[in-house]
């Protein structure tokens, strides 16, 4: 299996890449973002319990995005391997990714980190607000958003750079140049 982390701040662009990637090296997509939003759009009492920190750009709690993806990775565990993408945010969560990994008897390949400038990254999402009507996409919840990335994420990319499982790649350019980027840096991880 091939287990990659694709980190970054929101607007790094890992959703569009991950898309490409899991073309490129066949492997599952795992985004608890998407996972969050279907829950949301479903309904569910879940999808309901999530919605209000979601629009705020607050974190949800590790024990659900842990659940969710526990449970997926399990299902899944005939795949090629797994991209994950805003997951983990925290370090707790990390540590749970890396016991889910172990229960099925692999393990992290490393994690690639998208970084981009601060003011690209508001751009970037305030027009993808526009572009797909996401409720989170406005520059105030943008501004949130980031924060909760400096507080709270940007120290997962620390723990596994202590690791020296870290790779960083420059995100701004066209999608076709991060995209080789990132699979020169992958490609460095087997
Ligand atoms: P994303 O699409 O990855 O930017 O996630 C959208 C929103 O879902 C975030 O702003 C959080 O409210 C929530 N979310 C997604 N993944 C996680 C996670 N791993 N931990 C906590 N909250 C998450």
């Amino acid at each position: 299996m091939l287990n990659i982390i694709l980190f970054g701040p929101p607007g790094a662009g890992k959703g569009t890449q991950a898309k490409k990637l899991l073309d490129q090296y066949q492997i599952k997509h795992l985004s608890t973002g998407d996972m969050l939003r279907a829950e949301k759009a479903s309904g569910s009492e879940l999808g309901q319990r999530v919605a209000a920190i979601m629009a705020a750009g607050d974190l949800v709690s590790d024990d659900i995005v842990n659940e969710i993806v526990h449970s997926q990775v399990n299902a899944h565990r005939e795949a090629n391997g797994f991209i994950f993408d805003g997951y983990p945010r925290t370090v707790a969560q990390a540590h749970k990714l890396e016991e889910i990994l172990a229960g099925i008897g692999e393990k992290l390949a490393g994690l690639v980190l998208i970084v981009v400038p601060d003011q690209e990254l508001i751009d970037r999402i305030v027009k993808r607000g526009q572009d797909s009507g996401r409720a989170d996409d406005t520059a105030q919840v943008a501004q949130n958003r980031l924060q909760a990335y400096r507080d709270k994420t940007e120290a997962v990319a620390n723990y596994f750079a202590d690791k020296g499982m870290t790779h960083t790649v420059e995100g701004v350019g066209t999608i076709e140049e991060v995209f080789v980027r990132l699979r020169t840096a992958i490609d460095a991880l087997n």
